[in-house]
């Protein structure tokens, strides 16, 4: 890429201070921190991981043999030990730690005692089935209390988990836990999404047929009916989560982990590629995990705190389990989908809880915005005082929609940019500081050193885009792709030599510094030699008060190298008519050039989504050049792409 290829980006002038009331009473409101890291990197992380529970303390804050990191070397800790045992010692006890609604409207509230209480007996059960230190255990469950109890207590024994996402078919379970050598699969007998039922246990059934690693599969009532488990039930391999945890003892010992012990592996959504098993280790991740929950979240011990990511992400690794417990924190956790009953569920249950903090993803905010504000309006969101966004980049018109009809124009908003890999945020305004753009994940956090490069590796100028990397470890970083470190040295430290680590993603900042992520750089086109990126062309697309959602790829062209297709979804009601097509087309050219007018626009119901929500460009583009699809394994529902390429086809 070459230094001006953004020229075309977008122009964003509004701008967003942090409301006076809100940084008066935020716990950054000035630049202390970033002053702190920038005069001792290394030490601003030491104070952040003194906020931790150590058994022992490090001999070193940090050891770098590129592209290998080691943080806190010689440190002992545990994490459930700094998400539970730590809070017993303080009126946080009986707070509540998780606050639970099943999809058809079952309410749990566990407090700290009690989610304690819970982890002890089945880590004791997983002992007894003889899992230890450095096992593998894959936890395959809806979004309901025992996933962070399954998680917690392997952690508190020093098992690894490998958390795969539960509506993930048979072959991507298989895959997963042969590809972590799991010994032991927790599971339901099944999981509500939308009224119906996955039949989870029957999943696992299938998928370890070929799985000659698990000896256990534990099982937990979550629906209760009979047929759910009649048959392929294996009495010497499967046993009731309830059965196992009625005889299991109160209290367990935790195991005192290296600070550089594995924690969890979690494969990356797969939106370019075969998902990589990302490992994760013990103290750096919990340390900048709880850091930034505490300052990006800007959390205090009243909140009510949502994060609607599934824990099969690592956003609900970080975010929903391991940072609001960390920091004592009421995490809520929701089971089911936005729009049931209505499209109203989330609002809903902002206004039941009184939720204050709300942190969800762009394709999600793409789909309030698509069901019209009159859902949001219905109900009290006065509670609300901090929103967030996190997975894809969010086009600015959808950043507004937030900003007014959720936040009333009284939250700020933290767009924040980090991935499976780096473990917990990397850049992101602070919201008692930072002033923010829509559209803009701001400036990296402190102690985090990011830069924009071009295809050398030299840090372009500001006002210029190319390549996204990190130029100095970080504690939540991974440390290798599992069972692949050839991989992991491949993939993210060859680009640029081992000291850069290389996101995938391509970016732009600023004459103020800011950065924006425009996306992967696989995704970028290439029209006559000048190269846009989708998310500008999309985003313009969205600014459109007819357009919901729009994903934008480039396909071969004789004359222009490539030729922009646009793939468009409406709001409600609208309809895609040849006209409209047109009047798209204009629009984009004037917004960003006419050299980004899409040469052709295809309305669908629909865009090819990972499970996670992100657009998955590749598959357009296949579709787009009539070839065989890529790996579709993670697709969430293939049947939008089958029918996008009959529509396609008969275009053609
Ligand atoms: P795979 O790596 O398997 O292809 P993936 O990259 O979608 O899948 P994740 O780790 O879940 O898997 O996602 C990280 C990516 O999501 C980032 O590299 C970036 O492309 C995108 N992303 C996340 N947050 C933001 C954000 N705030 N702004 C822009 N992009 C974001
Ligand atoms: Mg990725």
């Amino acid at each position: 890429m070459d230094t001006k290829q953004f020229e075309a980006l977008l122009q964003e002038d509004r701008r967003f201070a942090p409301p006076p009331a809100f940084a008066a009473a935020a716990n950054v409101s000035d630049n202390s921190l970033y002053e702190q890291a920038a005069r001792d990197r290394e030490g601003f992380w030491a104070a952040q991981a003194e906020r931790l529970h150590w058994f022992k303390r490090w001999d070193r804050v940090l050891e770098w043999n590129p592209p290998f990191a080691q943080w806190f070397v010689g440190g002992k800790l545990n994490v459930a030990y700094n998400c539970l045992d730590r809070h017993l010692e303080t009126p946080t006890r009986t707070k509540a730690a998780i606050i639970w609604e099943g999809e058809p409207g079952e309410e749990r509230v566990l407090t700290y005692l009690d989610l304690h209480r819970e982890v002890c007996r089945f880590a004791n059960v997983l002992r007894q089935m003889g899992v230890g230190k450095g096992d593998r255990v894959t936890i395959y469950l809806p979004m309901i209390p025992e996933a962070a109890v399954a998680m917690l207590a392997c952690t508190r024994i020093g098992a690894i988990h490998s958390v795969v996402f539960g509506g993930f078919s048979a072959e991507s379970l298989r895959d997963r836990i042969n590809d972590s050598r799991s010994k032991v699969v927790i599971t339901a007998d099944g999981g509500w999404r939308r009224g119906n039922i996955i039949r989870m246990k029957q999943i696992v059934n299938e998928a370890i047929v070929d799985c000659p690693s698990v000896e256990k599969v534990v099982v937990v009532k979550r629906i209760g009916h009979e047929s759910l488990v009649e048959h392929g039930w294996h009495p010497g391999r499967d046993a009731w989560y309830h059965t196992l945890m009625r005889n299991a003892p109160l209290t367990c010992p935790v195991e005192e982990m290296d600070a550089e012990d594995p924690l969890f592996i979690l494969y990356t959504s797969g939106s370019t590629g075969k998902p990589k098993g990302v490992l994760h280790t013990t103290g750096g991740y919990l340390t900048q995990v709880a850091a930034t929950t505490k300052y990006v979240f800007d959390l205090k011990d009243s909140d009510v705190y949502w994060c609607t990511a599934d824990i099969g992400w690592i956003t609900g690794h970080s975010y929903v389990v391991y940072g609001p417990l960390a920091n004592g924190a009421t995490t809520l956790m929701y089971e089911g989908a936005p729009d049931y009953p209505d499209r109203g569920r989330f609002w809903e249950i902002v206004e039941k809880y009184r939720v204050n903090i709300f942190y969800t993803a762009p394709t999600a905010i793409r789909s309030f915005m698509r069901w019209g504000e009159g859902w949001p309006a219905k109900y009290d969101l006065s509670s609300l005082r901090l929103l967030g966004t996190v997975g894809e980049p969010i086009n600015p018109e959808a950043w507004m929609w937030y900003h007014k009809n959720i936040g009333r124009e009284r939250c700020p908003i933290v767009d924040t940019w980090w991935q499976t890999e780096t473990g917990a945020i990397m850049c992101t305004p602070l919201p008692g500081v930072t002033e923010t753009k829509p559209g803009s994940a701001t400036r990296p956090f402190p102690g985090i050193e990011m830069a924009i490069v071009n295809e050398k590796g030299e840090k372009v100028p500001q006002g210029s885009g190319g390549y996204l990397v990190v130029t100095s470890p970080w504690p939540a970083m991974l440390r290798t792709v599992w069972g692949d470190p050839a991989r992991y040295t491949a993939t993210y430290f060859a680009k640029f030599g081992e000291s850069t680590y290389f996101t995938g993603d391509g970016a732009k900042w600023d004459d103020e510094g800011y950065f924006w992520i425009i996306g992967r750089v696989d995704d970028v086109i290439n029209v006559s030699g000048h190269r846009i990126g989708t998310m500008e062309v999309e985003s313009a697309l969205v600014d459109h008060p007819m357009v919901a959602e729009a994903a934008v790829i480039g396909r071969t062209h004789a004359v222009k190298g490539q030729a922009i297709a646009a793939f468009v979804t409406l709001k409600e009601g609208r309809r895609g008519t040849p006209d409209l097509a047109d009047e798209l087309k204009q629009h984009v050219a004037t917004k960003i050039g006419a050299l980004a007018r899409p040469e052709e626009i295809y309305f669908t119901a629909d865009l090819p989504k990972t499970r996670s929500g992100k657009i998955m460009r590749r598959l357009l583009r296949d579709i787009a050049e009539g070839r065989a699809l890529g790996d579709t394994t993670t697709l969430a529902d293939p049947a939008v792409v089958a029918q996008l390429r009959e529509q396609y086809e008969a275009k053609e």
